[in-house]
């Protein structure tokens, strides 16, 4: 078994997004443009409100998945297609924009702690113009495995014998929310293609040798499988692996395509009223 290296490590960037919240990208900045294939990694974790009362008014997405996981607060999701989602605490909603949606995400909440994460996961060129769909998961939904050493919340993959609800057949994505016990160690197997990333942001962390601080993401080389250490006061971390699609990535903000032309078609869809091709219905829990 050959454990997977860190092969580069990424420092958060403090980006004012929608319409003046703050978040801290990883991947999606200069540093990491994407990592094949998810297209960005914002972490939002703020108790002062002048960093998120602002939410996110009505904007488009249109050619990949959007996967909100919520860990403190209280938002919600208004759509396009007709949802409306409440997201709270534990809670994760997966949206695949696909063709076109228009949404908004506001907070519920003037005062207190919101925090969470959204990773925006690519869509291959054939299900890229594809029809919408809108997944809400409750907490209580989303397993939780504890192992002693480790509290696993399971939002997709496989982790000790049970299976997270979320399911993307294109890129198999595995999510795993962990919150190790001081000094213990968190071993997971990988499929050996697939890209893996661990973002820690609580704590402290070594993977093979290499120190990780908090708000930080290590892009995890090759390997079996992947493997953490928490420091002596524990670590908290999110860990996700996908395949690979493997085609040409053009994005232009909340458009994410193949090719220019089709940014270009994007953008003037968005401009000519276009871009809500379908409406869905809301499924899942
Ligand atoms: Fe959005």
């Amino acid at each position: 078994m050959t454990t997977r290296r860190i092969t580069q490590l990424i420092r958060a960037t403090a980006v004012s997004e929608g319409a003046g919240v703050t978040v801290h990208r990883t991947i999606g900045t200069p540093a990491r443009r994407n990592l094949d294939p998810f297209l960005m990694l914002d972490h939002f974790s703020s108790d002062d409100p002048n960093d998120y009362i602002a939410g996110f008014p009505d904007h488009p997405h249109r050619g990949f998945i959007t996967v909100t996981y919520m860990l403190d607060g209280h938002m919600l999701h208004q759509d396009s297609m007709g949802n409306r989602g409440d997201l709270r605490a534990g809670g994760v909603q997966w949206m695949k924009a696909a063709s076109g949606v228009i949404h908004s995400e506001m907070p519920q909440q003037s005062e207190g702690l919101m925090h969470g994460f959204q990773l925006w996961v690519n869509l291959p060129a054939d299900d890229k113009m594809s029809d919408p769909n809108y997944q809400e998961f409750s907490p209580e939904s989303i397993p939780v495995i504890d192992t002693g050493d480790a509290r696993v919340h399971l939002i997709s993959g496989e982790f000790g014998g049970q299976r997270g609800p979320v399911r993307d057949p294109r890129t198999d994505v595995q999510y795993l929310h962990v919150v190790l016990q001081p000094r213990a160690r968190f071993t997971h197997a990988l499929p050996g293609g697939f890209a893996a990333f661990v973002y820690l942001f609580e704590g402290s962390g070594v993977i093979t040798g290499d120190d990780l601080e908090p708000h930080s993401l290590a892009v995890l080389g090759s390997g079996d499988d992947a493997q953490l250490h928490a420091g002596d006061g524990g670590a908290e971390f999110i860990l996700v692996a996908g395949r690979p699609i493997g085609e040409p990535i053009v994005q232009y903000g909340p458009f994410v395509m193949n090719t220019r032309d089709e940014i270009e078609q994007a953008m003037a869809d968005y401009r000519d009223n276009r871009l809500v091709r379908k409406k869905a219905a809301m499924t899942g829990r």
